[in-house]
């Protein structure tokens, strides 16, 4: 057996289901028993799953073989296949480009923060996702992802998409790097001050008055992307949104935790396509078993927080993994979250930070969440300062 650099292999891309079966026994094995097995030419012969899925987990290196054994004598593990390599931080935070200060920027920083009602053995990690640069949120690792994944469909094309903001930011200033436009539609219930926002980015954009959720325009923004020669990259069904993910959010919140020694017992964050707390799920229960518990936030019926709607409506990779509990949070206790982290912590989150802090201490007084020594992370999306008419419109209630 020898290590081949992944780059150097031609790896077939397998549909994500497959993907997932072998992907779940690679994290739960710490590695890989079986090789990739290769003629003289370095070709793929047999095994190319696995090829395909140590590439898509962002593995350094396959074990190869050209014989016909098909188990390796040890396994490889993790670490050495250079799983870990790919998140290093610039520690003295020079960039190269706007896209180095993303991608080297990452982990994005994990916070202990001090939430009443929980106990001292248990410590409550903010991991916060609104430091990243382009729509300080979440989505620009969406954005990046889909995009790098997508250049082949052709530069200079206008990006069409259904949006909550923080994607069509995302993709609009990563796609003004990479030589797009965009044009983005937005629901009603999206602030205006998002709006001014896209426009100054770059974008055109079409606020949809007839429409309550993104999710409502897919099918719309996909007849007029093909109809104007556009790219629908479609964040609520392209697969690069969740591995983006799996490959960097989870991998580096694994290693942040590790790196204190932290026992993770449970995950919260909020459901918008379910790119994020899916590939959290998946890597996490994978790895260290049903114990860690995965808690969703969901706006309650008829209600709005953007960037996260309702499970029912529809969303893609939740369906494919272990979700524990889904809370329901009202516009006002998501509100009302915010401001009590920003008393205590003197961090600003967004709404659906806020939802995400009150689901976190509805599920541990419910028991979901364990009262044992260990972590309980919270996935911040974004940060508060962008939504000042949203917090004025909920506060005037
Ligand atoms: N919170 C905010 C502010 C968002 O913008 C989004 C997604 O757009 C989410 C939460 C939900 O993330 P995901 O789409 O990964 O479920």
């Amino acid at each position: 057996m020898i290590l081949a650099h992944v780059n150097s292999l031609e790896c077939e891309r397998f549909p994500l289901e497959k993907f997932l079966e072998v992907a779940r026994d690679i994290l739960r094995n710490n590695g890989v028993s079986s090789p990739v097995i290769v003629d003289e030419s370095l070709k793929v012969r047999e095994n190319a799953v696995i090829c395909d899925a140590l590439r898509r987990l962002g593995a350094r290196f396959v074990p190869v073989s050209t014989g016909r054994d098909k188990t390796l004598a040890q396994r490889v593990g993790l670490d050495d296949l250079g799983f870990y390599d790919e998140i290093r931080p610039s520690s003295l935070r020079v960039f190269d480009s706007p896209i180095d200060l993303m991608t080297r920027s990452w982990p994005t920083p994990l916070v202990k923060i001090n939430l009443r009602g929980i106990s001292a053995k248990t410590v409550v990690y903010v991991k916060l996702e609104g430091l990243n640069p382009f729509s300080m949120s979440v989505k620009d690792r969406v954005g990046w992802y889909m995009l790098i994944n997508g250049l082949s469909a052709g530069k200079r094309k206008i990006l069409y998409e259904a949006t909550s903001t923080n994607t069509g930011l995302a993709l609009t200033l990563v796609g003004n790097i990479l030589g797009f436009k965009s044009r983005l539609y937005i629901p009603r219930p999206v602030q205006k001050t998002s709006e001014a926002i896209l426009r100054i980015a770059g974008a055109g954009v079409v606020r949809r008055e007839d429409k309550s959720l993104t999710v409502e325009m897919i099918e719309d923004v996909d007849l007029l992307a093909r109809a104007e020669g556009g790219i629908h990259l479609n964040q609520f069904e392209n697969d690069f949104n969740f591995e983006v993910h799996l490959r960097y959010t989870a991998k580096e919140l694994d290693l942040q935790l590790k790196s204190v020694g932290a026992r993770p017992l449970a995950i919260v964050g909020g459901l918008g396509t379910s790119g994020h707390l899916s590939a959290l799920s998946f890597y996490f229960k994978s790895k260290y078993g049903d114990d860690v518990k995965v808690v969703g936030a969901q706006p309650a019926p008829n209600t709005s927080i953007q960037g996260i709607r309702r499970v029912e409506s529809g969303m893609k990779w939740v369906k494919y993994v272990a979700v524990d509990r889904i809370i329901d949070v009202e516009p006002s206790q998501a509100v009302e979250a915010v401001r009590r982290v920003a008393e205590t912590n003197g961090l600003l989150l967004g709404p659906s930070s806020g939802a995400v802090i009150y689901a976190l201490q509805r599920a541990y007084e419910e028991g979901i969440i364990p009262d044992e020594r260990g972590a309980i992370v919270a996935i911040s999306p974004d940060m508060g300062v962008k939504y000042g008419e949203y917090f004025l419109n909920v506060m005037n209630k």
